[in-house]
């Protein structure tokens, strides 16, 4: 239905990553739990978790309250003072947070904190490079689109600030000729050490990291690989920041993705799912060394609404919400129990899926149209009529999935129930129907 709400925002709302004159937004008008609505009433399962954000679900009504009674008590306070709200977030992210890191600089998301993390390693070792690897998305501000590694950087790219790309493990589509986990991981490694040495090792600040490519298209690193980057920065003096934006607060079944692995990085960046989005605010966790850099030395950065109490009781609200409704619990098992075996169930009966990945409440499905040379379904950076259909098709079977080029993530709240997760695999099984039509027999 075209409202006012709908003419308003074609009228006057620029809207993001978009050539503005095509769009047809969808009009929300209220959401609850893993259901949102829009405004000719037709109820979605979202399993996008919008940009993979809300991961306590919409509306959760102790996060409102905890937000409602904030506004009531202190809306707002300058980065300067010291402020409870801000205190116990940062506090409840430095226990979850791994290894020694236990200091919190607070941003307003997840590119400002890319962008902070990166000045914190330039100016913690005196070097100016920044390595990040090809697939994947680190932010829309100038240096975060820069280390970017897909097709948003292209237009943005007007002048490299520093930052060199190189290839992570991605054993799909391997650029190592490898055929196994244990093969990638070590030619990946070996890549990553000769970019490092022919990029001169004595000029390279940091190396960037989503510990699970996201967007990219969720590959989790095979054993060993970031056990591997953190000896490389050890050898190199390299700081290492692990980008959990995204696989961060519950995501994969564990707090951090980072726990799966056996690794501690110089520097988180976070955001998205420490508020569920309810109020942005992201930020960087810094490990002790590097946070003594700036002991006596003034940290030459900040934001006016550093820490802002609306933000940090969201914070606080949603972090304890996950805990005592045990929804990282209930996220691993949903990837153990329902989405794992039955996504990979559905590779099977799909001629169009060439790959599942995932872990916890965050999956992909890599569709492709010939499964023998692994042509994707859409081209790297584009879209297509096939996926086009399969996503119109997941909408109208009442599902709002997220899609990236030639796949779907398979990415709800983490307090989705077994019953409407299984409501929205059958959505998308009946979508990929529509999907095998486009593969080439
Ligand atoms: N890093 C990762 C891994 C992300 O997925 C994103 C957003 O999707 C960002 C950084 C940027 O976060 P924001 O959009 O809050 O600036």
């Amino acid at each position: 239905m075209k409202d006012r709400t709908y003419e308003l925002d074609r009228a006057h709302v620029f809207h993001s990553w978009s050539a503005q004159a095509s769009l047809t937004p969808m009009v929300v008008e209220r959401a609850e739990g893993s259901y949102l609505w829009d405004n000719d009433g037709t109820k979605l399962l979202d399993f996008s978790s919008q940009l993979v954000f809300t991961n306590i679900g919409h509306q959760h009504p102790r996060v409102v309250k905890a937000i409602q009674d904030q506004a009531a008590t202190l809306c707002t306070i300058a980065p300067q003072h010291a402020n409870a709200a801000r205190s116990e977030a940062a506090h409840l992210i430095a226990e979850l947070a791994p290894g020694d890191l236990d200091r919190v600089f607070f941003t307003n998301g997840g590119a400002d904190a890319v962008e902070h993390a990166v000045r914190m390693a330039r100016l913690h070792t005196g070097r100016r490079k920044v390595l990040s690897r090809y697939r994947s998305y680190h932010g829309g501000t100038q240096t975060a689109i820069n280390l970017t590694g897909d097709p948003r950087r292209w237009p943005n790219d007007v002048g490299a600030d520093g930052v060199v790309h190189f290839f992570g493990p991605f054993l799909y589509r391997s650029e190592f000729h490898a055929t196994t986990e244990a093969e990638e991981c070590e030619r990946a490694l070996a890549h990553l050490e000769h970019t490092i040495q022919l990029e001169g090792p004595d000029t390279i600040a940091a190396i960037i990291l989503e510990t699970i490519p996201g967007t990219a298209g969720i590959m989790p690193p095979p054993p060993g690989y970031l056990e591997g980057v953190r000896a490389l920065c050890d050898r190199y003096g390299i700081v290492w920041i692990a980008d959990e934006v995204m696989a961060g607060f519950g995501r994969t079944g564990t707090w951090f993705a980072l726990d799966l692995y056996d690794a501690v990085p110089d520097l988180i960046t976070f955001a998205k799912g420490v508020t569920s989005g309810y109020v942005p605010m992201g930020g960087v966790i810094i490990s002790p060394r590097i946070a003594a850099t700036f002991d006596d030395r003034p940290y030459p950065g900040g934001l006016t609404y550093s820490g802002h109490p609306l933000a940090a009781a969201a914070a606080v609200a949603t972090i304890e919400t996950m805990k005592d409704e045990k929804m990282v619990e209930h996220a691993a098992m949903l990837g153990e129990e329902v989405f794992g075996p039955e996504l990979r169930a559905m590779a099977e009966r799909h001629a169009c899926v060439g790959e599942v990945r995932g872990v916890g409440a965050f999956w992909a499905l890599d569709l492709v149209a010939d499964a023998a040379t692994k042509e994707p379904l859409a081209p790297y950076g584009g879209s297509s009529p096939a996926m086009n259909e399969v996503i119109a098709a997941c909408k109208k079977g009442g599902m709002l999935p997220f899609a990236n080029f030639n796949r779907i993530h398979v990415v709800p709240a983490l307090n989705i129930t077994v019953d409407e997760a299984r409501e929205g695999l059958a959505a998308l099984d009946a979508a990929l129907t529509v999907g095998d039509a486009h593969v080439h027999s």
